[in-house]
């Protein structure tokens, strides 16, 4: 019997190489999707690593099937704000048949949802496309970093054993700043009180009768404290319940997931996770009985997917070179080194609710610029750090963690760790006016003609 029961001591081990690169992105979702794509335009022996065998993040894997900022409502008027890499990746989908138009979102703006199916096979095409190298089925487990204090190499479990990737630059896309955190680089959680926002499991109804359905979505609330009134109980206001591009599709979001002090479940944490994902279900049961049995139209629905994760929409936040704040997000900033925007507002998801803060509308332009110090750590020169783990405030953070703002960190990330190579300078100090007019010319709408 081991004295020790606490730990054990591994032996020291040679790592085989998998691949050398110039880029390596860890991570598939919207942002990791878009660094690796905007690597590899300009030539970038580039591997993206996934632990999934899919692309989407969690807009798939946790079954979000929505895209949201990638509009604002500028002076009164909703239009695109996001565009590059994400255009190529939505006209994809579209010509799966997995787009619906955009819709209206509190009356404020628009969001657009899709197939999971369709997002899966356009990001693939995307950057298998572009000469993307893709590493399916491969979790990061550490990094190893050299004396000089840069990242040396990926450290990854594969099916195929323990793997060592080299790269020149490393762009983290895993939306839990995993490959940050191991190098050390400064981060946050939660609102400096412990709350981080709170996961939530989606799942998916088919059979749906549309026509009776109808615009359900104006009248669940109501149906919900009637519901209350007669003793049933919900996990949170504020559900969300839309149809997919066929009709009979309906995707909900509904459920909201505590540890066991009442606090946000923290998604960095393995035991907590796995009782998520029970709760989770436990939870989309009960609210599937309240749709069958109180929502006309839901009446033969059955579900048809609960997907592969629970969402989480935030852990560890980089405490990187520029902080985007809750004030920035509502009084729509302008930064010099803009590298895109964002139109989303604050979503804070608290315990049982749903809040949300936005910029004035019409007065405002409804959007505020991501300035490229937000991917940048302090402490590690061959990093980036992009998505929903770059730099930010908690409260920032539930705006732009969204899709749209996810798409412009990744691309602007890509994009900077190619201008760093081609002019041989640290990722930090890489000419910003060049980085934009790159960022342009790729389709990008960096929102500096607008006040
Ligand atoms: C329930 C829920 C509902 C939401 N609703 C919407 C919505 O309607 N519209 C919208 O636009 N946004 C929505 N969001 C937010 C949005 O989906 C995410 O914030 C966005 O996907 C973040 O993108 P990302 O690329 O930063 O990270 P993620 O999407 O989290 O992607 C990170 C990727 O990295 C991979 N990864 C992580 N760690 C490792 C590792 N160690 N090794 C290998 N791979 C790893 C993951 O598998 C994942 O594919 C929602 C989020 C949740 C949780």
């Amino acid at each position: 019997m081991p004295t020790d029961t606490n730990s054990i001591l591994e032996p020291a081990r040679r790592t085989e190489v998998h691949g050398a690169y110039e880029i390596v992105v860890l991570g598939g979702g919207p942002a990791g999707i878009a660094a690796a794509a905007a690597a590899a335009i300009y030539g970038r022996k580039t591997l993206l690593i996934e632990r999934y065998g899919f692309l989407g993040g969690m807009g798939t894997a946790a079954g979000v099937t929505n895209f949201c900022g990638l509009h604002a409502n500028v002076h009164g008027e909703i239009g695109q704000v996001v565009h590059g890499i994400a255009d190529e990746l939505l006209a994809r989908i579209d010509r799966l048949g997995g787009l619906n138009a955009p819709h209206l979102v509190l009356g404020k703006t628009h969001a657009q949802a899709y197939d999971t199916a369709a997002y899966k096979c356009a990001a693939d095409d995307l950057l298998t496309g572009r000469g993307v190298d893709i590493l399916f089925h491969a979790l990061a487990v550490d990094a190893r970093m050299d004396e000089g204090g840069a990242i040396q190499a990926l450290i990854i479990e594969t099916k195929s054993g323990r793997r060592a990737v080299l790269a020149d630059i490393f762009i983290d896309c895993s939306g839990d700043g995993d490959l940050a955190a191991w190098t050390g680089a400064s981060f946050e959680r939660g609102d400096g009180d412990g709350n981080m926002l709170y996961p939530t499991a989606m799942f998916r109804v088919n059979g749906v009768n549309p026509d009776q359905a109808g615009e359900a979505w104006r009248t669940i609330p109501e149906r919900m404290a009637q519901a209350e009134r007669r003793g049933v109980r919900f996990p949170r206001k504020g559900a969300i319940v839309r149809p997919q591009r066929h009709p009979i599709e309906w995707r909900v979001n509904v459920t909201q997931l505590a540890s066991a002090n009442g606090r946000a479940l923290d998604g960095t944490d393995a035991i907590e996770l796995s009782a998520g994902e029970i709760e989770g279900r436990r939870q989309i049961l009960g609210y599937f009985d309240f749709l069958k049995r109180d929502v006309p139209g839901f009446e033969d629905a059955y579900i048809v997917d609960i997907p592969p994760q629970i969402g989480i929409r935030e852990t560890r936040r980089l405490a990187g070179r520029y902080q985007l704040t809750e004030t920035d997000v509502l009084a729509c900033a302008s930064f010099y080194d803009t590298v895109g925007v964002n139109g989303w507002p604050i979503e804070e998801h608290a315990a049982g609710d749903v809040l949300w803060r936005w910029p004035d509308i019409p007065e405002s332009r409804g959007f505020n610029h991501l300035p490229y110090r937000m991917l940048l750590p302090r402490e590690v020169g061959n990093l980036l750090v992009a998505g929903r783990c770059a730099s930010m405030t908690h409260a920032a953070q539930s705006a732009a963690r969204v899709s749209g703002a996810c798409f412009v960190m990744g691309q602007a990330a890509g994009a900077a760790a190619h201008l760093a190579l081609a002019a041989n300078k640290a990722l930090s100090d890489i000419p910003v006016d060049a980085l934009q007019r790159m960022l342009e010319e790729g389709g990008a709408y960096l929102g500096r003609d607008v006040n």
